[in-house]
C-alpha cells in the first residue's frame, strides 16, 4: 500500500487550504520552562516551511509532556510557539485553547502562508482516550478547524506508534499525507529492519526499564549482539546474583531476565564494571567498582571504563547499529563517560562504513549535550518508542492509517 507524501499534496495544490499538521514538539524544558534541546522543533521545520511556501493556512497540533487531560499552564506550548516563530522567521500564533472559541477564531482568520499552533492537544482527555467514539468526537472538532477542502499531514514521528485523536482519528477524516520527517524516519528504519548488514548490534540503555524489557526479546532474535547498559542492566545483573544495592531495579522482572539470559546469553553483552555513587546527584561521591563491589547503600549511575572498552570492542566490527537509551545518568558530568564512550564507538564504526541510527529523546539529546558530532551518525531519530516498536516489527497505527 502506498502512502501519499507531502509532495503529492503540494502537487495537488495547497494555496488557500487549511492544512492540519501533527508535529512532535515534545521538547525537554528546564525549571524556568526554557527549551534545553530544540532537536524536535528543528526536525519539524521542512514540512511546515514547504506548506507555508505553498500558501497553505497551517494549523499545527502537538503535545507537550503529560498534562493528563487537564489544562495546565506548566505544559503550555507557549515556549514552543516562541521558538518556532524564531526558527521559521515568521510569527506563529498560539491559540488559547485546543478546539475552543479562540482556536476557531484564529483558524478562520488565517491568511495564506500563516501558521497557527493549537494549545497542547493533551489538555483534552479525549486525545488519548481508549474509547474510539470519544476520540472521534475530538477528532471531528479538530477537523472542523480546517473548514472545507482541508488536508492532514502526519509529521510527528515520535507519536505515530499511538492511536491518538490528533495522530490517528484525524487521518481517517481528511485526505492524509506523510510529512517529510515521518517519511524520512520510516525510510531509514526500513533499512535496518528489512535487510541489516551484519553484524547488527543493538545498544539498549535508559530508564524506561519495564517498557524496554519487552523489546529485548523481539530484538534479540533479530540482532547479532545486544549491548545492555544504563538503568536496564541492573535487573540483569541482579538476575545473575549480583547485589546492585540501591541501583535502578525492577525486582518483578528478575525472572524474565533470567529467562532472557538463558535463551540469548551469547548475544547479550553486559557490563563488567560500574561507577558507584553515594546518592543520585551531580556531586555525589563516586568510584569505579567491580560488579559485586557496589558499597552497601550506594547506587550505580554509570558503567565503568572496562565496560566501555568491552562495548566498544563489539561495536567496532558492527555494520549496522541501533542505539536507544543512555548508558548512565549523562546529565551529570561525573556519570556521562559510559554514554560518551558508546557514542564515540558508534561514531567510529560509522566512519568505518557502518549504518548507525540513534533513537530516543534522551539519547538524541545526550549526543548534542555531550558536544558530539551529530553528523557522525547515519541518522538521529526523533522518536524513541516509535522507532523501537518499528524495529520490533510492530505495526505503527499512525503510519498504517495513512496507507488507505
Ligand atoms: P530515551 O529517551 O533515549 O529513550 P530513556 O527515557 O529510557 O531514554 O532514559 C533516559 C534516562 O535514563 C536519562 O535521563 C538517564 O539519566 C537515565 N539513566 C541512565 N542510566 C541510569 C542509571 N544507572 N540510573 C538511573 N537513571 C539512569
Ligand atoms: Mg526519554
Amino acid at each position: 500500500m502506498t502512502v501519499k507524501s507531502l509532495q503529492d499534496l503540494l502537487n495537488e495544490g495547497v494555496e488557500g487550504r487549511h492544512v492540519l499538521v501533527r508535529s512532535d514538539f515534545n521538547v525537554p524544558l528546564n525549571d524556568a520552562r526554557e527549551i534545553t534541546d530544540a532537536g524536535r522543533i528543528n526536525a519539524s521545520l521542512p514540512t511546515i516551511k514547504a506548506l507555508v511556501e505553498g500558501g497553505a493556512r497551517v494549523i499545527l497540533m502537538a503535545h507537550l509532556g503529560r498534562p493528563k487531560g487537564e489544562v495546565n499552564e506548566k505544559f503550555s506550548l507557549a515556549p514552543v510557539a516562541e521558538a518556532l516563530s524564531e526558527a521559521l522567521g515568521q510569527y506563529v500564533a498560539l491559540a488559547g485553547d485546543v478546539v475552543g472559541e479562540d482556536a476557531h477564531e484564529r483558524a478562520n482568520g488565517l491568511n495564506d502562508g500563516d501558521v497557527l499552533l493549537l494549545e497542547n492537544v493533551r489538555f483534552d482527555p479525549r486525545e488519548t482516550s481508549k474509547d474510539e467514539a470519544e476520540r472521534g468526537e475530538f477528532a471531528d472538532q479538530l477537523v472542523a478547524l480546517a473548514a472545507e477542502n482541508g488536508a492532514f499531514v502526519s509529521d510527528g514521528f515520535g507519536v505515530v506508534h499511538r492511536a491518538q485523536a490528533s495522530v490517528y482519528d484525524v487521518a481517517k477524516r481528511l485526505p492524509h499525507y506523510a510529512g517529510t520527517l515521518v517519511q524520512k524516519e520510516i525510510d531509514v528504519l526500513k533499512k535496518v529492519v528489512e535487510n541489516p548488514e551484519r553484524p547488527y548490534v543493538v545498544v539498549l540503555g535508559g530508564a524506561k526499564v519495564s517498557d524496554k524489557l519487552g523489546v529485548i526479546e523481539a530484538l534479540a532474535a533479530k540482532a547479532d549482539k545486544l549491548i545492555i547498559g544504563g538503568g536496564m542492566c541492573y535487573t540483569f545483573l541482579a538476575a545473575q546474583g549480583i547485589n546492585v544495592q540501591k541501583s535502578l531495579l525492577q525486582e518483578e522482572q528478575i525472572d524474565k531476565c533470567k529467562e532472557l539470559l538463558a535463551t540469548y546469553g551469547d548475544k547479550l553483552v553486559l557490563p563488567v564494571d560500574l561507577i558507584a555513587a553515594t546518592e543520585f546527584g551531580a556531586d555525589a561521591e563516586n568510584k569505579v567498582v567491580e560488579l559485586d563491589g557496589i558499597p552497601e547503600g550506594w547506587m550505580s549511575l554509570d558503567v565503568g571504563p572496562k565496560t566501555v572498552e568491552k562495548f566498544a570492542g563489539v561495536l567496532k566490527t558492527a555494520k549496522t547499529v541501533f542505539w536507544n537509551g543512555p548508558m548512565g545518568v549523562f546529565e551529570f558530568e561525573a556519570f556521562s563517560k559510559g554514554t560518551r564512550g558508546v557514542a564515540e564507538a558508534i561514531i567510529e564504526a560509522t566512519a568505518n562504513g557502518a549504518f548507525s541510527v540513534v533513537g530516543g529523546g534522551d539519547s538524541a539529546a545526550a549526543v548534542r549535550l555531550l558536544g558530539l558530532d551529530e553528523e557522525g551518525f547515519s541518522h538521529i531519530s526523533t522518536g524513541g518508542g516509535a522507532s523501537l516498536e518499528y524495529l520490533e516489527g510492530k505495526e505503527l497505527p499512525g503510519v498504517k492509517v495513512l496507507e488507505s
